[in-house]
């Protein structure tokens, strides 16, 4: 089995990526922090759809936990490697600077970049080992364009696609890609107490994405067919950002 662990998803682009790469034919480790029955109905799913999936809950930001719950995995199933590493796991805690308080900009900073480097660091032993890895961090919009309310997050996937730039160019001899996906407005429950009737007609596609669609860029990113594209931060946005 080819194996892809995709950090949170339970829920939303995390869930909808598993899903697909399951149909891909990967064996998907389902990452989360705390909503397990989310995680199991898309076990689930994905059992029913012929494929296979199993549960690896951790929060990405405790060093301790991620490496406890690969180095498990490994110890259990000596013969594999993880080969796709999808960072999804982000929090949004929005408010304008003068009023953030450290926890709002700590959490937020710590889920996305110590997420991605704990796990990365983790799952590249592997990757580096077999000469072959796809990585793929979901970044966003406000990490490229910068909005207000979200400093904390525009910092956080700002320097996770400058990551992911450095990052491709050490792994690159090993045929070890490296990639960022920014989506704009995704349908998820992270967006579902946003103004979507008022927010969509900034989009000039005119609604929000949904996260099968950020799935299916994810799975290309995640072939052997693109293997000649790493470093690079694909957006996906309905045309509001390029
Ligand atoms: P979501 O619906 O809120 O789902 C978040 C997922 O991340 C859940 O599975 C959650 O697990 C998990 N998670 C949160 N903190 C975690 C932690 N510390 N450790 C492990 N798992 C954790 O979010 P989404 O909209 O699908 O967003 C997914 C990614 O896309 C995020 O990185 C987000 O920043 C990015 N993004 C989203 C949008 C958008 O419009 N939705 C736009 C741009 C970028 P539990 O279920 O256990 O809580």
């Amino acid at each position: 089995m080819k194996y892809a662990l995709v950090t949170g998803s339970s829920r939303g682009i995390g869930a909808a990526v598993a899903k697909r790469l399951a149909a891909a034919g990967y064996a998907i480790l389902l990452n989360y922090r705390s909503n397990e029955e989310a995680a199991l109905k898309v076990m689930e799913e994905i059992s029913s759809n012929g494929g296979t999936a199993s549960l690896l809950p951790f929060d990405v930001a405790d060093e301790e936990a991620v490496d406890s719950a690969i180095c498990k995995w490994e110890s259990e199933n000596p013969d594999d490697y993880i080969s796709v590493l999808v960072n999804n796991a982000g929090v949004r805690d929005d408010n304008l600077m003068i009023f953030m308080n450290s926890g709002q900009w700590h959490k937020v900073i710590n889920t996305t970049l110590d997420g991605f480097f704990y796990a990365s660091r983790r799952v590249l032993k592997g990757m580096l080992t077999h000469r072959y890895g796809r990585i793929i961090n979901i970044a966003s919009l406000s990490g490229l364009k910068g909005l207000p309310g979200q400093t904390n997050y525009s910092a956080a996937k700002g320097a996770l696609i400058s990551a992911t730039k450095a990052l491709a160019q050490e792994v690159a001899p090993r045929k070890v890609t490296v990639n960022a996906v920014a989506p704009g407005y995704i349908k998820s429950d992270m967006t579902k107490d946003l103004d979507e009737a008022s927010l969509k007609k900034q989009v000039p596609l005119n609604r929000f994405g949904l996260p099968e669609e950020v799935a299916a860029l994810v799975s290309f990113l995640a072939s052997d067919e693109a293997a000649y594209i790493t470093g690079e931060t694909i957006s996906i946005n309905g045309g509001l950002y390029s």
